[in-house]
């Protein structure tokens, strides 16, 4: 969609002025800019406006004046995605959920809640703690991260393994529809067998064909303490064999995720921490399993962990001893995004690989990066339980920004050529957005990429709702 005219900018603005109240919208620079960007920070931002409703009618009504007016709309939540797809750089209309973060009391007989789509994750996981229920969508973001941001990213996190991704744990939707009509998708129903279910096209569909205005959402009970464990791994080949020991055993896995030195150093430099290992190791594994009961299960425990560190490629391995140091082996993890940004510049990309392909994909991965380009520093890490990797490249100091991105976007061809060959996907959590959309057809085929312009042709006809993001018209 072209930018909107001066005549359909202008009309807008006095259609805001005259139908919402006086602080329904901004054009403050300071906030244009802030609202105007996400994590990714690339792409400069440059929005028209930013409008903040508080009511579903007020999204409904402002998706209408923009029909009309044809102005696009780019919906808007904590802006913590890595794929630019909050992003507003062309002069578009910013829909910010944030003010609408009302969350009803917990239903704990349905184990659901209702919540408007600006809520912070965070917020809704305290929100359940005190019934002791939890939403198990759970990453580092959660602090900023929104229900709507979640829902529409289908996103996933550290215990994907345990509970799957978002979309397991939505039972209804809300979405206003470009014209402004309201969709209300399957209530708080378990199991609705009339028919396609509409509420899973929008899970994912990262705003493109409908603002998420408020979800029910299914919640589980908070699972049992858990017993954290940091293992010290030769190689990704003994890391992959930890992942079937833990397999093999009946323990319930919360999550298995794993890093590599590189990584450690920049956590360790960024956030002051310490290795709980003398020796430094080529890869880590961060296990957090739910803690055995007493008496057998202690017992089968220990001898489970003494097999463990057995391993031929295990060299080390450590258990929080309490809360404390649990807490701070999940930093060295949790920490990895934030210590990349804050000591380099990463240039990241996350990806997925059927399990079995794991080892397959990482050696030839690391055989490209050696003969094309041995002085880069690769970071690995990730949920490695559920094949998802996250390969950041950190720009050499040599190499101006410019040229870091020039060359990282040829590096991105030849990696998603290695993700195709593998039979992986180009984005495992953070969508497409802007960043990934000329790569699209690395993981999509030609069909399903057209069935997808049916899709938003028929549910967005003038092209409103975040236009130009995952694919062009
Ligand atoms: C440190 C860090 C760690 C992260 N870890 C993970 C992780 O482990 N797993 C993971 O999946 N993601 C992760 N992310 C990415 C990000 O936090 C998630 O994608 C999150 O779900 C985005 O939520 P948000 O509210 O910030 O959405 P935003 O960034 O605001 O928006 C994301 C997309 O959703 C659309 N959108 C937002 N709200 C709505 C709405 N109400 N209706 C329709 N469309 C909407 C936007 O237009 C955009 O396309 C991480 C990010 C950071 C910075």
């Amino acid at each position: 969609m072209p930018n909107p005219t001066p005549v359909s900018a202008a009309a807008l603005l006095s259609r805001l002025k005259a139908e919402f109240g006086p602080d329904f919208f901004s054009q403050e620079t300071s906030e244009l800019l802030e609202y105007g960007k996400d994590w990714t920070k690339e792409i400069p931002p440059n929005p028209l406006v930013i409008t903040f409703p508080r009511t579903t009618g007020e999204v409904s009504q402002l998706l209408q004046i923009c029909s009309e007016l044809k102005c696009a709309v780019v919906p808007s939540g904590g802006r913590t995605g890595l794929a630019g797809g909050a992003v507003a750089a062309h002069q578009e209309v910013v829909l910010s959920l944030e003010r609408m973060n009302h969350l009803s009391a917990v239903d704990p007989l349905s184990r659901t809640l209702r919540a408007q789509a600006g809520a912070v994750t965070e917020a809704v996981h305290l929100h359940c703690q005190a019934q002791g229920l939890i939403w198990p969508v759970d990453f580092a973001s959660k602090g900023s991260s929104t229900i709507g941001g979640n829902i529409a990213t289908n996103a996933g996190g550290v215990n994907v393994i345990r509970y799957g991704l978002t979309r397991h744990w939505v039972l209804g939707l809300q979405v206003v529809l470009a014209s402004g009509k309201i969709l209300e998708l399957n209530g708080a129903l378990e199991k609705n067998n009339t028919g396609i279910d509409l509420r899973q096209l929008f899970i994912g569909s990262e705003g493109i064909l409908g603002v998420i205005t408020e979800a029910t959402l299914k919640l589980a009970p908070v699972s049992r303490p858990s017993e954290v464990f940091l293992f010290a791994a030769e190689s990704l080949e003994s890391v992959l064999q930890v992942f079937e020991h833990c397999r093999r055993s009946h323990f319930t896995l919360n999550a298995f995720e794993f890093f590599t030195q590189r990584c450690l150093e920049r956590v360790k430099k960024n956030l002051n921490l310490r290795s709980p290992f003398t020796e430094e190791s080529n890869f880590y594994v961060l296990i957090d399993l739910e803690k055995p009961g007493d008496g057998a299960g202690a017992t089968e425990l220990e001898a489970w962990l003494e097999a463990l560190l057995g391993l031929s490629g295990v060299k080390d391995g450590t258990m929080a001893q309490n809360s404390h140091e649990a807490r701070n082996l999940w930093m060295l993890r949790e920490g990895i995004s934030e210590s990349l940004s804050s000591t380099g510049t990463p240039h990241k990309n996350d990806v997925s690989l059927p399990i079995s392909q794991l080892s397959g994909f990482c050696f030839e991965l690391e055989a490209f990066f050696q003969a094309q380009y041995p002085d880069w520093e690769i970071c690995l890490f990730g949920h490695i339980g559920d094949g998802n990797l996250h390969i950041n490249v950190m720009k050499p100091e040599t190499l101006s920004r410019e040229d870091f991105k020039v060359r990282t976007a040829l590096v991105d061809r030849d990696l998603f050529t290695l993700v195709r060959k593998h039979q992986g996907s180009i984005s495992a959590e953070h969508g497409i957005g802007l960043l990934k959309k000329n790569f699209l057809s690395f993981s999509r085929s030609p069909l399903e990429i057209e069935l997808f312009r049916s899709l938003k042709k028929a549910l967005d006809p003038g092209n409103i709702l975040n236009p130009g993001k995952i694919f062009d018209l």
